[in-house]
């Protein structure tokens, strides 16, 4: 927090009055799931994206980001897009839905600090938008009901906003998604964004995308988490996610169903001459994706780490083989990580194409194991990688 108040001092020549955490995600299992109304599972982990803030009288909005040299300022009735500062773009598109869902808001400072890393598959974008829409709550107290509508929440007798229920969690969510698939154009669904305020120290979060439930699972005690960042950059926005999602819907739509959520194995084969090949092969991916979602609940609440495991390595090869979002580097990897002894499980995490995977792996082992797969992963590609161990954190607030 220190670092954060005089970055903030440093950029507005005051000391902030607010500040929010929002923590970065990682997806276990439910690969390209959500948009498809299926199920994930994920968790928020102890990479954090903060941002404080302070109030201004003048009408204007700015922004500063320790990961960005350029600082971004607007006025808050002249939201618009700009090149020369994209990232500010994910603050904007949050500004402007909650402004439709009758937010007033009138100009701020807020200065951002981040260890969640960038476009390796954690979810940085998300961090991002949530703590801006929990920063415009303290500056500008509301409340959204189910149907969207601002209302000002009450206070406790200290003065103090209540806690975001359930029901807000999600339409903040919601809020987020829209902001990054409106604005910023990567037509995500609502896993990021769900993850980030829904996190809980040491359990996993298992959502499910058309019934908008969120459980948790406790993770056995034992397994550590390993992210391991290929070191290859994704730019989703470059389209080939929403390319994806295009193909999801095209064979929901072929298989006269609203979304694969409806569709089961059985459905998808006997109707497989009405797709076409991509179709088949992306929903073959998606539907497998819901059941092995379904069948690891039930091994993490049978403590049978090894099926639980055995799971990751089916979600990775079907990315590998038919949604084909992988890579060269991700599947190298996955192999390495298979080999090394005590690796439970092991696949790309996020939407694809570089990125990280996520590895559980025993704890007695985690150490070795992050020392082996570094070695033999630099000795393959010529690559650094640094394997990162996540704790499963609180969500954000
Ligand atoms: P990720 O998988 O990390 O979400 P995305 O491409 O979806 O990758 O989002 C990354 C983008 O989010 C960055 O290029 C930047 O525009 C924005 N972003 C993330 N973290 C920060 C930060 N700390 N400061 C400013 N912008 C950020
Ligand atoms: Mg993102």
């Amino acid at each position: 927090m220190t670092d954060l108040k005089n970055f903030f001092k440093q950029h507005f020549g005051s000391w902030p009055v607010h500040r929010v955490q929002a923590p970065g995600r990682l997806e276990l299992l439910g690969n390209h799931t959500d948009y498809n109304r299926g199920l994930v599972l994920s968790l928020a982990v102890d990479r954090n994206l903060e941002m404080a803030s302070a109030p201004r009288k003048d009408g204007k909005i700015e922004l500063v980001s320790s990961a960005f040299p350029e600082k971004e300022r607007f006025a808050c009735d002249r939201i618009e897009k700009n090149d020369s500062a994209a990232w500010a773009g994910y603050v904007k598109g949050v500004l402007l839905q909650l402004r439709q869902r009758r937010v007033n808001f009138t100009g701020f400072n807020a200065a951002i600090r981040s260890t969640v890393p960038l476009g390796a598959g954690m979810s940085s974008s998300a961090a991002l938008e949530v703590a801006t829409a929990l920063t415009i709550r303290r500056l500008f107290p509301f409340t959204l009901s189910p149907g969207g509508i601002a209302t000002p929440p009450k206070r406790n007798s200290r003065g103090e906003l209540p806690p975001l229920s359930k029901p807000e969690k999600l339409a903040l969510a919601g809020v987020c998604r829209n902001a990054e698939s409106e604005f910023v154009g990567v037509n995500c669904g609502l896993l990021d964004q769900i993850s980030c305020l829904f996190g809980k120290a040491s359990h996993l979060i298992e959502i499910d995308c058309q019934h908008l439930t969120v459980e948790h699972l406790p993770l056995p005690p034992g397994v550590g988490v390993i992210v391991c960042d290929s070191g290859v950059k994704h730019e989703l926005a470059d389209g080939a996610y929403n390319a994806l999602r295009r193909e999801c819907e095209s064979a929901a739509r072929a298989l006269g169903a609203a979304s694969l959520r409806a569709v089961d194995a059985a459905r998808l084969q006997a109707n497989k001459t009405r797709l076409t090949e991509r179709e088949y092969q992306c929903a073959y991916h998606v539907i497998g994706e819901n059941h092995r979602v379904v069948c690891a609940g039930r091994a993490l609440w049978d403590g049978d780490l090894a099926q639980l495991g055995e799971y990751l390595f089916e979600s990775h090869a079907s990315s590998r083989d038919f949604f084909k979002n992988s890579c060269p580097e991700l599947d190298l990897l996955v192999d390495l990580a298979r080999a090394q002894p005590g690796c439970l499980g092991a696949r790309l995490s996020g939407g694809g194409f570089g990125g990280a995977t996520i590895n559980l792996v025993r704890e007695s082992e985690a150490e070795r194991f992050s020392q082996e797969i570094a070695t033999k992963y630099e000795e393959q590609t010529g690559r650094k990688l640094s394997p990162s161990r996540c704790r499963l954190v609180d969500g954000a607030g």
